[in-house]
Protein backbone atom coordinates (compact mmCIF):
# COMPACT_ATOMS: atom_id res chain seq x y z
CA UNK A 1 0.00 0.00 0.00
CA UNK A 2 1.31 3.15 -0.84
CA UNK A 3 0.79 6.10 1.76
CA UNK A 4 -0.89 9.21 1.61
CA UNK A 5 2.15 12.25 0.23
CA UNK A 6 1.33 15.61 -1.56
CA UNK A 7 2.07 15.67 -4.76
CA UNK A 8 4.21 18.50 -6.87
CA UNK A 9 4.63 18.89 -10.13
CA UNK A 10 6.68 22.20 -10.41
CA UNK A 11 6.70 23.65 -14.04
CA UNK A 12 10.77 24.34 -14.33
CA UNK A 13 14.03 23.28 -13.39
CA UNK A 14 14.33 26.49 -10.92
CA UNK A 15 11.23 25.71 -9.54
CA UNK A 16 12.00 22.07 -8.59
CA UNK A 17 15.66 23.11 -6.72
CA UNK A 18 13.88 25.56 -4.78
CA UNK A 19 10.90 23.01 -3.88
CA UNK A 20 13.50 20.29 -3.29
CA UNK A 21 15.73 22.49 -0.90
CA UNK A 22 12.54 23.67 0.98
CA UNK A 23 11.44 19.96 1.45
CA UNK A 24 14.47 18.53 1.67
CA UNK A 25 13.97 16.72 4.72
CA UNK A 26 11.11 14.77 3.43
CA UNK A 27 10.94 14.69 -0.17
CA UNK A 28 11.27 12.49 -2.93
CA UNK A 29 12.03 12.97 -6.24
CA UNK A 30 10.24 11.24 -8.95
CA UNK A 31 10.54 11.10 -12.91
CA UNK A 32 9.39 7.88 -14.59
CA UNK A 33 8.58 6.28 -11.23
CA UNK A 34 9.58 2.38 -12.98
CA UNK A 35 11.31 1.75 -10.38
CA UNK A 36 9.98 4.36 -7.14
CA UNK A 37 6.76 3.23 -7.34
CA UNK A 38 7.56 -0.72 -6.88
CA UNK A 39 9.50 0.45 -3.67
CA UNK A 40 6.82 2.84 -2.90
CA UNK A 41 4.12 0.07 -3.57
CA UNK A 42 6.00 -2.47 -0.60
CA UNK A 43 6.09 -0.17 1.82
CA UNK A 44 9.61 0.21 1.67
CA UNK A 45 9.59 3.73 1.05
CA UNK A 46 7.48 6.28 2.84
CA UNK A 47 7.56 9.89 2.31
CA UNK A 48 5.62 13.60 3.00
CA UNK A 49 6.32 15.39 -0.94
CA UNK A 50 6.82 13.63 -4.40
CA UNK A 51 8.22 16.23 -6.51
CA UNK A 52 7.71 15.45 -9.96
CA UNK A 53 10.40 16.24 -12.83
CA UNK A 54 9.50 13.92 -15.78
CA UNK A 55 7.88 17.07 -17.48
CA UNK A 56 11.20 19.23 -17.20
CA UNK A 57 11.56 20.26 -20.70
CA UNK A 58 14.80 21.72 -19.59
CA UNK A 59 16.13 18.58 -18.47
CA UNK A 60 14.86 16.45 -21.16
CA UNK A 61 17.89 16.52 -24.06
CA UNK A 62 20.35 15.02 -26.14
CA UNK A 63 23.60 17.08 -27.61
CA UNK A 64 26.19 16.12 -29.37
CA UNK A 65 29.55 17.92 -30.06
CA UNK A 66 33.04 16.22 -31.04
CA UNK A 67 34.70 18.23 -28.90
CA UNK A 68 32.70 18.27 -26.39
CA UNK A 69 31.20 15.19 -26.41
CA UNK A 70 27.80 14.01 -25.82
CA UNK A 71 25.34 15.31 -22.87
CA UNK A 72 22.19 13.55 -21.98
CA UNK A 73 19.77 15.47 -19.94
CA UNK A 74 18.16 13.99 -16.64
CA UNK A 75 14.44 13.10 -17.85
CA UNK A 76 15.38 11.82 -21.28
CA UNK A 77 14.00 8.50 -21.74
CA UNK A 78 15.87 5.13 -22.51
CA UNK A 79 13.83 4.98 -25.64
CA UNK A 80 14.85 8.63 -26.62
CA UNK A 81 18.43 7.29 -26.33
CA UNK A 82 18.08 3.84 -28.09
CA UNK A 83 16.05 5.76 -30.97
CA UNK A 84 18.81 8.93 -31.09
CA UNK A 85 20.78 9.16 -34.66
CA UNK A 86 23.48 10.85 -33.00
CA UNK A 87 23.89 8.68 -30.71
CA UNK A 88 23.81 5.75 -33.04
CA UNK A 89 26.60 6.69 -34.89
CA UNK A 90 28.60 8.13 -32.08
CA UNK A 91 28.08 5.57 -29.41
CA UNK A 92 26.81 2.19 -30.90
CA UNK A 93 26.93 0.50 -27.71
CA UNK A 94 24.45 2.88 -25.87
CA UNK A 95 21.75 2.09 -27.92
CA UNK A 96 22.38 -1.81 -28.43
CA UNK A 97 22.68 -1.28 -24.29
CA UNK A 98 18.97 0.34 -24.64
CA UNK A 99 17.87 -2.33 -26.96
CA UNK A 100 17.72 -4.89 -24.04
CA UNK A 101 16.90 -2.37 -21.26
CA UNK A 102 13.33 -3.58 -19.96
CA UNK A 103 10.74 -3.79 -22.34
CA UNK A 104 9.53 -0.98 -24.68
CA UNK A 105 6.92 0.45 -22.13
CA UNK A 106 9.45 0.75 -19.24
CA UNK A 107 11.95 2.30 -21.80
CA UNK A 108 8.96 4.67 -22.88
CA UNK A 109 8.84 5.87 -19.27
CA UNK A 110 11.86 5.55 -17.48
CA UNK A 111 14.61 7.84 -17.82
CA UNK A 112 18.32 7.75 -17.64
CA UNK A 113 18.92 10.04 -14.84
CA UNK A 114 16.43 7.81 -12.73
CA UNK A 115 18.23 4.79 -13.48
CA UNK A 116 21.25 6.27 -12.09
CA UNK A 117 20.26 7.72 -9.11
CA UNK A 118 18.30 4.81 -8.55
CA UNK A 119 21.85 3.01 -7.94
CA UNK A 120 20.62 -0.49 -8.66
CA UNK A 121 24.17 -2.44 -9.17
CA UNK A 122 22.31 -4.71 -11.69
CA UNK A 123 21.14 -1.02 -13.63
CA UNK A 124 22.33 -1.33 -17.34
CA UNK A 125 23.54 1.90 -18.21
CA UNK A 126 26.09 2.57 -15.30
CA UNK A 127 28.38 -0.18 -16.23
CA UNK A 128 28.35 1.03 -20.51
CA UNK A 129 28.92 4.77 -18.66
CA UNK A 130 31.77 4.11 -16.90
CA UNK A 131 33.38 2.15 -19.54
CA UNK A 132 33.07 4.87 -21.84
CA UNK A 133 34.11 7.47 -19.11
CA UNK A 134 31.15 9.23 -18.10
CA UNK A 135 31.06 12.14 -16.12
CA UNK A 136 27.50 12.88 -14.38
CA UNK A 137 25.93 16.40 -13.35
CA UNK A 138 24.29 17.20 -10.05
CA UNK A 139 23.12 20.08 -8.55
CA UNK A 140 20.33 21.78 -6.13
CA UNK A 141 19.17 25.09 -5.43
CA UNK A 142 22.74 26.54 -4.53
CA UNK A 143 24.68 25.52 -7.59
CA UNK A 144 25.73 22.39 -9.59
CA UNK A 145 28.93 19.67 -9.53
CA UNK A 146 30.28 17.52 -12.03
CA UNK A 147 31.67 14.00 -10.56
CA UNK A 148 32.56 11.32 -12.52
CA UNK A 149 30.17 8.09 -12.82
CA UNK A 150 32.51 6.27 -11.00
CA UNK A 151 32.65 8.21 -8.07
CA UNK A 152 28.41 9.03 -8.29
CA UNK A 153 27.95 5.16 -7.95
CA UNK A 154 28.72 4.14 -4.04
CA UNK A 155 27.04 1.27 -2.92
CA UNK A 156 23.86 -0.55 -2.92
CA UNK A 157 21.20 1.73 -4.14
CA UNK A 158 23.17 4.10 -2.68
CA UNK A 159 24.29 7.45 -4.87
CA UNK A 160 26.73 10.53 -4.04
CA UNK A 161 23.61 12.39 -4.46
CA UNK A 162 23.39 15.07 -1.20
CA UNK A 163 20.33 16.28 0.16
CA UNK A 164 18.02 18.62 -2.27
CA UNK A 165 20.58 17.13 -5.27
CA UNK A 166 19.27 15.87 -8.19
CA UNK A 167 20.84 14.49 -11.56
CA UNK A 168 20.73 17.18 -14.25
CA UNK A 169 23.04 15.78 -16.98
CA UNK A 170 25.13 12.89 -17.82
CA UNK A 171 28.42 13.64 -20.07
CA UNK A 172 29.89 11.42 -22.19
CA UNK A 173 33.53 11.99 -23.93
CA UNK A 174 33.80 11.80 -27.83
CA UNK A 175 35.72 8.37 -27.84
CA UNK A 176 39.46 8.84 -29.51
CA UNK A 177 39.50 7.27 -32.68
CA UNK A 178 40.41 3.38 -32.96
CA UNK A 179 38.36 2.78 -29.74
CA UNK A 180 35.48 0.06 -29.77
CA UNK A 181 33.01 -0.69 -26.95
CA UNK A 182 31.13 -3.64 -26.15
CA UNK A 183 28.43 -4.25 -23.48
CA UNK A 184 26.54 -7.60 -22.91
CA UNK A 185 23.79 -8.53 -19.93
CA UNK A 186 23.41 -13.00 -19.15
CA UNK A 187 19.26 -12.71 -18.25
CA UNK A 188 17.43 -15.48 -18.58
CA UNK A 189 14.15 -13.38 -19.29
CA UNK A 190 14.65 -11.25 -22.08
CA UNK A 191 13.53 -7.67 -21.22
CA UNK A 192 14.68 -8.44 -17.15
CA UNK A 193 17.82 -6.82 -15.64
CA UNK A 194 20.89 -9.20 -15.92
CA UNK A 195 22.19 -11.97 -13.59
CA UNK A 196 25.15 -10.20 -14.80
CA UNK A 197 26.96 -8.33 -16.99
CA UNK A 198 30.28 -6.49 -18.69
CA UNK A 199 31.00 -4.07 -20.85
CA UNK A 200 34.62 -3.38 -22.24
CA UNK A 201 36.46 -0.40 -24.19
CA UNK A 202 38.97 -0.82 -26.00
CA UNK A 203 41.54 1.79 -27.80
CA UNK A 204 44.07 1.00 -29.58
CA UNK A 205 47.27 3.16 -30.64
CA UNK A 206 48.46 2.79 -34.21
CA UNK A 207 50.74 -0.42 -34.01
CA UNK A 208 47.65 -1.84 -32.88
CA UNK A 209 48.85 -2.27 -29.34
CA UNK A 210 46.15 -1.67 -26.00
CA UNK A 211 46.76 2.57 -25.76
CA UNK A 212 43.79 2.56 -23.05
CA UNK A 213 41.27 0.30 -21.97
CA UNK A 214 38.44 -0.35 -19.54
CA UNK A 215 36.50 -2.89 -18.15
CA UNK A 216 32.74 -2.73 -15.94
CA UNK A 217 31.18 -5.08 -14.54
CA UNK A 218 27.20 -5.17 -13.43
CA UNK A 219 25.40 -7.10 -10.63
CA UNK A 220 28.72 -8.15 -9.45
CA UNK A 221 29.06 -6.03 -6.54
CA UNK A 222 27.22 -3.49 -4.61
CA UNK A 223 27.88 -1.01 -7.52
CA UNK A 224 29.57 -0.92 -11.02
CA UNK A 225 32.78 -2.75 -10.71
CA UNK A 226 35.84 -1.61 -12.53
CA UNK A 227 38.32 -4.32 -13.27
CA UNK A 228 41.37 -2.34 -12.68
CA UNK A 229 44.20 -5.47 -12.74
CA UNK A 230 42.77 -6.53 -16.42
CA UNK A 231 43.38 -2.84 -17.50
CA UNK A 232 46.70 -2.98 -16.34
CA UNK A 233 47.62 -6.37 -17.85
CA UNK A 234 45.84 -5.42 -21.16
CA UNK A 235 47.59 -2.02 -21.33
CA UNK A 236 50.57 -2.24 -24.41
CA UNK A 237 49.82 -4.98 -25.12
CA UNK A 238 49.04 -6.84 -28.33
CA UNK A 239 46.06 -8.69 -29.40
CA UNK A 240 46.35 -12.49 -27.67
CA UNK A 241 43.79 -14.76 -27.11
CA UNK A 242 45.51 -16.01 -23.84
CA UNK A 243 45.67 -12.55 -22.71
CA UNK A 244 42.38 -12.46 -23.06
CA UNK A 245 41.52 -15.60 -20.90
CA UNK A 246 44.24 -14.32 -18.61
CA UNK A 247 41.60 -11.05 -18.21
CA UNK A 248 37.98 -13.43 -17.95
CA UNK A 249 40.12 -15.42 -15.00
CA UNK A 250 40.92 -12.66 -13.40
CA UNK A 251 37.45 -10.59 -13.52
CA UNK A 252 36.07 -13.70 -11.99
CA UNK A 253 38.33 -13.10 -9.62
CA UNK A 254 38.20 -9.66 -8.48
CA UNK A 255 34.22 -9.50 -8.21
CA UNK A 256 32.10 -9.53 -5.21
CA UNK A 257 29.38 -11.21 -6.83
CA UNK A 258 26.01 -12.65 -4.49
CA UNK A 259 24.25 -15.63 -4.14
CA UNK A 260 20.16 -14.98 -4.07
CA UNK A 261 17.23 -16.57 -5.62
CA UNK A 262 18.89 -15.99 -9.46
CA UNK A 263 22.11 -17.48 -9.60
CA UNK A 264 24.63 -18.51 -6.89
CA UNK A 265 27.80 -16.82 -6.80
CA UNK A 266 30.09 -18.97 -8.12
CA UNK A 267 27.79 -19.31 -11.13
CA UNK A 268 27.59 -15.57 -11.22
CA UNK A 269 31.91 -15.41 -10.99
CA UNK A 270 31.68 -18.03 -13.83
CA UNK A 271 29.54 -16.00 -16.24
CA UNK A 272 31.10 -12.62 -15.74
CA UNK A 273 34.79 -14.09 -16.52
CA UNK A 274 33.30 -15.49 -19.71
CA UNK A 275 31.59 -12.57 -20.37
CA UNK A 276 34.76 -10.15 -19.58
CA UNK A 277 36.79 -11.88 -22.23
CA UNK A 278 33.89 -12.13 -24.84
CA UNK A 279 33.48 -8.41 -24.44
CA UNK A 280 36.81 -7.40 -24.31
CA UNK A 281 37.75 -9.47 -27.42
CA UNK A 282 34.74 -7.88 -29.22
CA UNK A 283 35.60 -4.45 -28.17
CA UNK A 284 39.15 -5.13 -29.90
CA UNK A 285 38.07 -6.42 -33.14
CA UNK A 286 35.90 -3.15 -33.64
CA UNK A 287 38.78 -1.14 -32.41
CA UNK A 288 40.92 -2.50 -35.17
CA UNK A 289 37.94 -2.49 -37.36
C1 LIG B 1 9.58 -4.39 -15.45
C2 LIG B 1 10.84 -3.59 -15.31
C3 LIG B 1 12.01 -4.06 -15.92
C4 LIG B 1 13.18 -3.33 -15.79
N1 LIG B 1 14.32 -3.80 -16.42
C5 LIG B 1 15.45 -3.07 -16.37
C6 LIG B 1 16.62 -3.50 -17.07
O1 LIG B 1 16.63 -4.50 -17.76
N2 LIG B 1 17.74 -2.73 -16.93
C7 LIG B 1 17.76 -1.58 -16.18
O2 LIG B 1 18.80 -0.92 -16.11
N3 LIG B 1 16.67 -1.16 -15.54
C8 LIG B 1 15.53 -1.87 -15.61
N4 LIG B 1 14.41 -1.44 -14.94
C9 LIG B 1 14.51 -0.21 -14.12
C10 LIG B 1 14.09 1.03 -14.90
O3 LIG B 1 14.46 1.04 -16.22
C11 LIG B 1 14.79 2.19 -14.31
O4 LIG B 1 14.78 2.09 -12.97
C12 LIG B 1 14.19 3.47 -14.79
O5 LIG B 1 14.98 3.93 -15.85
C13 LIG B 1 14.19 4.51 -13.71
O6 LIG B 1 13.83 5.74 -14.27
P1 LIG B 1 12.56 6.49 -13.77
O7 LIG B 1 12.57 7.78 -14.48
O8 LIG B 1 11.37 5.63 -13.91
O9 LIG B 1 12.94 6.70 -12.21
P2 LIG B 1 11.96 6.76 -10.97
O10 LIG B 1 11.38 5.43 -10.72
O11 LIG B 1 11.06 7.92 -11.07
O12 LIG B 1 13.05 7.08 -9.83
C14 LIG B 1 14.02 6.12 -9.47
C15 LIG B 1 14.89 6.71 -8.35
O13 LIG B 1 15.65 7.79 -8.84
C16 LIG B 1 15.29 9.01 -8.20
N5 LIG B 1 15.30 10.01 -9.27
C17 LIG B 1 14.64 9.99 -10.44
N6 LIG B 1 15.08 10.96 -11.23
C18 LIG B 1 16.01 11.63 -10.54
C19 LIG B 1 16.85 12.74 -10.83
N7 LIG B 1 16.86 13.37 -12.02
N8 LIG B 1 17.71 13.16 -9.87
C20 LIG B 1 17.75 12.55 -8.67
N9 LIG B 1 17.00 11.48 -8.35
C21 LIG B 1 16.16 11.03 -9.28
C22 LIG B 1 13.97 8.77 -7.52
O14 LIG B 1 13.82 9.58 -6.38
C23 LIG B 1 14.10 7.29 -7.18
O15 LIG B 1 14.88 7.15 -6.02
C24 LIG B 1 13.21 -2.13 -15.05
C25 LIG B 1 12.05 -1.66 -14.44
C26 LIG B 1 10.86 -2.38 -14.57
C27 LIG B 1 9.61 -1.86 -13.93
Amino acid sequence: MIHDFTYLKPSSLKEALTMLEEHKDDCKVICGGQSLLIIMRQGLLVTDYLIDIKHIKELDYIQFDAKAGLKIGATTTHHTIETSDVIKKNYPVLVAMENKLASIQVRNWGTIGGNLAHGDPSGDPASVLIALKANIKVGNAKGGRTLTLEDFCVDFFETALEEGEIVLEVQVPTPEAKTGATYQKFNLLESDQGMVAAAAAVTLNGGGKCKDVRVVLGNAGPKPVRIKRVEELLRGKGYDEKLFAEAGKIASEDCEPVTDIHASEEHRRHLLGVLTKRMLKQAWEQAKG
